[in-house]
């Protein structure tokens, strides 16, 4: 099969976080940006073209064993502050103390990217347990509640919220039931949230990933699925986490200040409906 020329087609064995030839342009300078799974992948690339573009950046993550400090590092290099909070976002106590915590930290907060997720090996609708539903609501959806709740007292006139959704959200994932409605009550959150939050001036609005090659995939693929990973997408393979971020630079600045309530889908070329 044919693939973009200046692309690497198949699984890379790090996901590229930055595009070598971004540079940034001021378009987030002075601002402070909370990322969620600001540690890995997505979040991680998201994190760094913040910084690109002139943000401090709070990074909330899960685990030690991620990629934390290297993040800080990357925003460093970039002469912005970065501080790292370790916990789970599917506790609101959590959620309110790290709010706090920025705070204080840097005086304001204007920008929140609320990316964390987790989803579990495929499986079918009848191997999904109470425990693990819960753990899945409570990564991808509720915490998008708790910390939006936590953060919008501080927020002004020309903050901007961003979520991570999905693909599956549209396409649905026969396998991934729990997650993709997860994705799904984003898309929803999305919209509403906008609306009601319009006339603070305050937008909110979402990115729908296709197949991204990021630590979240071998670790829920078996080798033959990741294999296939992305070859069904119009352009024949997987993104990488560095082709999604400017997006989320586009949402976060001014550039994007008549555009609320949306969903922008960054996926290889699939069709989705909504
Ligand atoms: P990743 O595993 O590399 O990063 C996710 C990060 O989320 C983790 O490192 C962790 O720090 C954080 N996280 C997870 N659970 C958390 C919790 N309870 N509390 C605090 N932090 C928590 O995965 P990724 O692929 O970069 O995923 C980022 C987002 O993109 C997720 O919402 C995922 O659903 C979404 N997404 C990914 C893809 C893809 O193909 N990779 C496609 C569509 C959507």
């Amino acid at each position: 099969q044919d693939h973009q020329p200046g692309v690497e087609t198949k699984m890379n064995p790090e996901p590229e976080s930055v595009n070598a030839s971004y540079k940034g342009s001021g378009k987030l300078a002075g601002k402070v940006a909370i990322i969620t799974g600001g540690d890995s992948g997505i979040g991680k690339s998201v994190a760094v073209y913040f910084a690109k573009e002139g943000a401090d950046i709070a990074i909330f993550y899960l685990e030690e064993d991620k990629d934390a400090e290297t993040t800080k590092e990357l925003v460093e290099q970039e002469g912005r502050k970065c501080l790292l909070i370790r916990g789970d976002v599917g506790q609101e106590s959590h959620c309110i103390n790290s709010v706090e915590q920025v705070k204080k930290e840097f005086g304001k907060i204007d920008i929140l990217v609320n990316n964390a997720g987790e989803q579990h090996p495929q499986q079918s609708l009848l191997d999904i347990t109470a425990a693990q539903l819960e753990k899945t609501f409570r990564t991808n959806i509720y915490s998008f509640f708790f910390l939006t709740k936590a953060v919008l007292p501080h927020l002004q006139k020309g903050s901007s919220i961003v979520n991570t959704a999905s693909i599956t959200a549209y396409k649905g994932s026969p396998n991934l039931i729990d997650y993709s409605s997860t994705k799904g009550a984003i898309v929803s959150f999305t919209r509403s949230l906008s609306q009601s939050i319009a006339n603070k001036g305050i937008r909110v609005n979402a990115v729908a990933p296709g197949p991204i090659w990021t630590p979240l995939i071998p670790s829920t693929f078996t080798a033959e699925e990741v294999g296939k990973f992305g070859a069904d997408t119009p352009l024949g393979r997987p993104g990488q986490p560095s082709e999604l971020a400017s997006a989320y630079v586009y949402l976060a600045s001014e550039d994007s200040s008549y555009v609320t309530g949306q969903t922008i889908h960054v996926n290889g070329g699939e069709v989705v409906n909504g």
